[in-house]
């Protein structure tokens, strides 16, 4: 069932249901009202019949009297016995029950009438198939009974419910209409919705938006769906254009194998032995730059999809330290940390391995033997980690672009590496909610790299 009938269904049961009981009530108060009218016209009529009755001499025995009856009402009379003193003529004989002989029982208390207000009951009484409201009213020597035919009563009730129910019936369409018109004005934004979700699964193209031209929560949800296009865009750009830089920057390594490869495998016996020994070092260093280009590229790719990390507790301080005591002893050179243990919450692994990148390049870009300072500070709220070397300092005009994908200074394209280092440090820092940045020291000579980050909780 779709939600436009559902909701039309749901709004004119809901509405037909408390139709149901609104009419119910209506039609047991207008029954009460309607059957105080009769028992106040019983009461007249009773009073009626025993003024009458009253100042009649011998008003005893068997005698049909037509002031029993009028057009509205019947009355017989009885002893206390509930033997039939008097009855009206061609009316049905009532019945007299033990609850109404109980009656004679009942304590006296004069009413307005000056009639006994106690002895009096109403019944509904079923005569000859048709149903009558009978007053019983008990007096010291007998009783009076008076009968209207209720018939008029059940008509008006009946007439009242059955309008209500027609109402109802018209209140019930109208609402499962307006219902529908409801459940489509919230379906169509949730069926275009379902309509581009299904486009963008079957054609991956992550640039599509759904018009947005409302804020409630239908709104809303088109502005989430928009929103989570636009990341699975980004990222899907970003792949791309990961994968086109790595295809075209392993391209150059790889020729340079084949070549090699190519030239020991055609004349590899002809090669004099020291030159043969040089292509097998140069092949073993263009194999080892290959590993660590793909090592850094994987890095890369997955540092993208890190967002599902979860970060953890650590000290910076001991973690920058220990990377340091690291580096110093295979470099054989002095490498300290200044700066005060921190305790931060983020991925562990991309701020090592950010670190990492910039001690490797302050140690590669800077003399053998020349001091490395890594310094640890806070600023505004972000962990500041930055690297300060000796070494020949960034080119003018290349301290944007070393942040950039397989960028390389002309100056140290001839050093290994791949380029990507530092945007793996820059992609860190601003998932981190940071930045990286690069400056020569003043006074030089030597550079200062860092990155940025904010503890994430
Ligand atoms: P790689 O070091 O593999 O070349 P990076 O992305 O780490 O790649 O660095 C990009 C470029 O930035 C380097 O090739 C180099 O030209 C420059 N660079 C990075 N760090 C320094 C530094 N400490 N001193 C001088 N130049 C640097």
């Amino acid at each position: 069932m779709s939600l436009r009938t559902r909701l039309a269904a749901i709004v004119a049961l809901a509405v037909l249901l408390v139709s149901t009981l609104v009419i119910l009530s209506a039609r047991e108060l207008a029954e009460r009202e309607l059957e105080q009218n009769v028992d106040n016209e019983l009461r007249q009529a009773i009073a009626t019949v025993a003024s009458d009755l009253r100042p009649r001499e011998g008003g005893r025995g068997n005698r049909r009297d037509n002031r029993l009856e009028s057009r509205r009402w019947f009355a017989q009379i009885v002893d206390r016995d509930g033997t039939i003193i008097n009855n009206a003529d061609d009316a049905p004989l009532l019945v007299f029950t033990a609850d109404d002989a109980a009656l004679f029982d009942r304590p006296l208390i004069k009413d307005r009438d000056g009639l006994d207000g106690s002895r009096i009951r109403f019944a509904n009484v079923d005569l000859d198939g048709d149903t009558y409201r009978v007053a019983t009213r008990a007096f010291p020597r007998g009783a009076v009974q008076v009968a209207i035919n209720r018939g008029g009563i059940d008509t008006t009730v009946a007439g009242l419910t059955d309008r209500l129910w027609i109402l109802v019936a018209f209140g019930a369409l109208i609402s499962a209409l307006v219902g529908y018109l409801v459940a489509n004005r919230i379906a169509r934004p949730i069926e275009r919705l379902a309509s581009t979700a299904t486009e963008v699964a079957k054609t991956r193209d992550f640039g599509q938006r759904i018009e947005v031209d409302r804020s409630d929560e239908v709104g809303k949800l088109a502005n989430s769906f928009n929103s989570m296009l636009g990341v699975l865009e980004v990222s899907q750009e970003q792949q791309h254009r990961l994968v086109q830089d790595a295809s075209h920057e392993l391209r150059t390594p790889l020729t340079s194998l084949r070549t090699n490869i190519d030239l020991l495998s055609a004349r590899g016996d002809a090669i004099p032995a020291d030159q043969r020994n040089e292509i097998v070092a140069d092949l073993k260093r263009e194999s080892q730059e290959l590993t660590n280009l793909v090592g850094e590229l994987v890095d890369l790719a997955t540092d993208q999809d890190a967002a599902a990390a979860s970060p953890i507790e650590f000290d910076l301080g001991a973690v920058t330290n220990d990377i340091a005591t690291r580096f110093g002893r295979l470099e054989d050179r002095a490498i300290t940390v200044q700066g005060d243990h921190q305790l931060v919450v983020a991925d562990i692994e991309a701020i090592e391995r950010s670190i990492v990148n910039l001690v490797t390049n302050a140690v590669k870009f800077s003399p053998a033997g020349s001091a490395i300072e890594v310094v640890l500070s806070t600023d505004a709220g972000l962990h500041r980690v930055e690297v300060h070397d000796q070494g020949s300092g960034i080119p003018a005009g290349d301290e944007e672009r070393i942040f950039d994908r397989f960028y390389r200074s002309d100056e140290t394209r001839t050093l290994p590496g791949s380029g990507l280092g530092l945007s793996i440090v820059a992609q860190t820092a601003e998932r981190h909610g940071g930045s990286a940045w690069a400056a020569n020291r003043s006074p030089g000579p030597g550079a200062l790299v860092g990155f940025s980050f904010s503890s994430l909780s």
